[in-house]
């Protein structure tokens, strides 16, 4: 199938971008690399009467530190998210999960502004933005936004973006001494969506978790940041504390069923991955983490 006729066209700023977004409303619709986009507008699920192409905007683009935070553009390509020296010092849990998003001929033109707008719940950089506690940079026709990463995910491919909203770049804080990763996904090929995955920032402090963010993808409606990590800070983390923030994790999820698995199968997986990770996370500090 073909797209509906649209209208086109090449912003030549951000403030142009947002004159057009806000003069059509929900008509219009953001280009960045089109990986999302244009197959839904050929498929017909969006017939947006104008698209707005962001991808000439350099002023989007890159990746740089500023003091203890690590700042991304919204048109940041996959690509250049995994070959960043920044990106695997300071934020290893992204250079992880880019590796599973896609095919390389994706990856070359998605971004990360897309990924996180199209907001699909078994997307892997939203979970990231959970687990590492990113702050979400929006502009729009009253200013700038910042919003915290668990405010921006509200539904199936719904987020806290308004039609005239521009995601402009991510901030994300700096990986610390003491901090570790986990990233694993059960997907049927390596760069298919996943059944189950769990992407996991964590502090170890003698043995124990400081802070841990557990961001759990393909559970529900959106990303799920755990709440049950709770019951696993400052404790020994022994075979029965484990099993109580499996139970209580169990609670907190709401998986569908679709053609790859059932809400039963997705539940098991994540106390699977809940498991794994834990033990993967006691026993390995990140090696680029900064003092
Ligand atoms: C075959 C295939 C397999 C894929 N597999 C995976 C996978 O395993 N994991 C995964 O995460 N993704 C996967 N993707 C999606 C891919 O990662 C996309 O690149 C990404 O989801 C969207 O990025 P984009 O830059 O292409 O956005 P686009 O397609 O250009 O836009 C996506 C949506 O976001 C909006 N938007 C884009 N940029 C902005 C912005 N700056 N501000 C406001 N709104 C904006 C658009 O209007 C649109 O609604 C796959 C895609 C394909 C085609």
């Amino acid at each position: 199938m073909k797209a509906s006729a649209f209208a086109y066209a090449r912003a030549t700023s951000v403030a142009n971008a947002l004159d057009l977004l806000a003069s059509h409303g929900d008509r219009a619709k953001v280009l960045s690399g089109g990986q999302s986009l244009m197959p839904a507008m050929n498929l017909r699920l969006l017939s947006p009467e104008l698209i707005v192409d962001i991808g000439e905007l350099s002023e989007l683009r890159g990746i740089a530190v500023r003091g203890d935070t690590l700042v991304i553009g919204a048109l940041t390509r996959h690509v250049d998210l995994l070959k960043s020296p920044d990106i695997a010092t300071h934020a290893p849990l992204l250079a992880e999960a880019v590796t599973h998003v896609a095919h390389p001929a994706i990856r070359n033109r998605g971004t990360i502004g897309g990924s996180l707008a199209h907001a699909d719940p078994a997307s892997e950089l939203p979970a990231c933005m959970l687990a590492l506690g990113a702050t979400i940079i929006v502009r729009g026709p009253g200013g700038e936004r910042r919003i915290a990463a668990e405010e921006f995910f509200t539904g199936i491919y719904e987020t806290a973006l308004a039609p005239q909203d521009l995601l402009v770049s991510i901030e994300l804080p700096i990986a610390k001494k003491g901090s570790a990763h986990f990233f694993h996904e059960f997907a049927r090929r390596h760069g298919d969506y996943a059944i189950v995955g769990l992407a996991a920032q964590a502090s170890i402090d003698d043995g124990r978790f400081s802070r841990l963010r557990l961001g759990f993808f393909a559970v529900g409606d959106k990303p799920v940041l755990a709440k049950a990590a709770a019951r696993l800070i400052g404790v020994d983390v022994t075979p029965a504390v484990l099993a109580e923030a499996s139970t209580a994790l169990e609670a907190e999820l709401d998986p569908q069923q679709d053609q790859q698995a059932s809400p039963e199968m997705r539940r098991h997986l994540a106390k699977v991955l809940l498991r794994r990770g834990m033990t993967t996370l006691l026993g390995r500090l990140d090696a680029g983490a900064i003092a």
